[in-house]
């Protein structure tokens, strides 16, 4: 990345980030590379740029091989690095492939501990408190991090906002309680549009690109931005794990940047409305989204994220069966998981994203049985208030 670049503002990054080549190229859109593998007519050049990439680099010339490097990923990873403020991004093949690099990497695998925060992505929670990695770990609330901290804690890990509770946790207190150990923040929800974790002293800032990134639910990816000495691990367990991003992927990605900005904010601004009016519904208990009063109580947006993203959860009277009926009597929006599509999408955190995790774990931070969790989309938000009021007019019947 040209210096020059990190003082473009958002919107410009949005637009130009990953495209400094392009006019030495010739081009004008990104060009998309397939090749597996690239002809080596130089041996020795060839050693020297296979020898940086084993040393967690980049190539120095020619990608050797699409496992260590792709010029179309590298694109992507760059617009990222910018767009986030860090030196570097890592791009992977999903965002739990990013989730267990970054496990790898920072020693957390392999009998390291991790502190981590709950609510977590269920897939998070379940990588972690499974131990399929071999991390041994202790939840903490956010102001119990320094507490539980030990001397050999490899990683403290957490969301915000998280999913699927939209809990906002103060990312400069988090930093200065976890002192010497690295914090990895999963900024997902609200994207390099509303916060840049590592301005805020956070190592390693990870999304599932497969969301907001992404932004149209038909790419599987994940990347993590940190400095340049924190990437170098992250590419050598890439290179060793394969779990590399598809170059169509990555070209699908950096396809999908320039527009991040507008869709995060009309999304977020029908959010806002949405819960507001959902706040008042008499078949809705509880609201969850950071515009509500006593959501932010730190006051954190405007501070630390600059609105409060176009995810919501609520709850419905009515438990299981009202959720249930609600997922089935919805027209408009789509019931499914994931998140940070064009579309409105709503699902049951309790039977489908957050299914793995402990009941108890799911009962302490909010996950009931009547939860539902909608990622709001680009529709007209009186249409998607006319599909929610049938749908609640048809879960209140069901409830009873
Ligand atoms: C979806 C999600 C993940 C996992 O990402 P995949 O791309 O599905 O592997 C991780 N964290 C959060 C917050 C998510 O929403």
């Amino acid at each position: 990345m040209s210096p020059s670049n990190r003082t473009r503002r958002l919107a410009t990054a949005l637009v130009h980030g990953g495209r400094d080549d392009f006019a030495a190229l010739g081009v004008h859109a990104p060009p998309l590379d397939r090749s597996t593998t690239y002809p080596v007519r130089d041996l020795a050049a060839g050693i020297a740029s296979l020898d940086a990439m084993i040393a967690g680099g980049q190539p120095e010339g020619s990608s050797i091989y699409a496992r260590a490097h792709n010029p179309t990923t590298a694109r992507f990873e760059q617009a990222i690095a910018e767009l986030e403020g860090t030196q570097a991004a890592v791009a992977y093949a999903s965002g739990m492939a990013a989730m267990s690099a970054a496990l790898l990497a920072s020693g957390a695998a392999g009998g390291g501990h991790v502190v981590a925060v709950r609510p977590l992505y269920g897939g998070s929670d379940h990588l972690l408190a499974s131990g399929v990695l071999g991390t041994e770990v202790t939840w903490a609330p956010a102001d119990g991090i320094a507490a539980a901290v030990r001397e050999d804690t490899a990683l403290v890990i957490l969301e915000t906002p998280s999913n699927p509770m939209l809990d906002l946790v103060d990312l400069a207190q988090v930093v200065a309680d976890a002192g010497q150990v690295p914090v990895l923040v999963d900024n997902t929800f609200a994207t390099p549009v509303l916060q840049r974790p590592a301005e805020l002293g956070v190592t390693w800032v990870l999304h599932s690109a497969t969301k907001w990134l992404g932004g149209h639910g038909d790419v599987l990816a994940g990347v993590i931005a940190c400095d340049e000495p924190r990437a170098a691990p992250l590419r050598q367990v890439r290179i060793g794990l394969g779990a590399v991003l598809d170059p169509q992927a990555a070209w699908l990605l950096h396809r999908s940047l320039p527009t991040l900005a507008l869709r995060v904010e009309a999304s977020q601004a029908t959010a806002t409305e949405l819960a507001t009016r959902l706040a008042t519904h008499p078949t809705v208990t509880r609201v969850f989204h950071p515009s509500r009063p006593g959501a932010d109580p730190a006051g954190l947006i405007g501070r630390q994220m600059r609105g409060p993203g176009g995810v919501l959860a609520l709850e419905v009277t009515g438990g299981l069966e009202a959720a249930a009926a609600v997922m089935s009597a919805v027209r408009l929006l789509t019931p499914a998981v994931s998140l940070g599509s064009t579309d409105t999408l709503i699902e049951h955190p309790a039977g489908l994203t957050h299914r793995v995790v402990d009941d108890d774990a799911q009962a302490g931070v909010g996950i009931t049985p009547g939860l539902l969790r909608i990622s709001v989309g680009l529709e007209d938000v009186e249409d998607l208030w006319e599909d929610l009021e049938q749908a609640l007019k048809v879960a209140d019947a069901a409830g009873r």
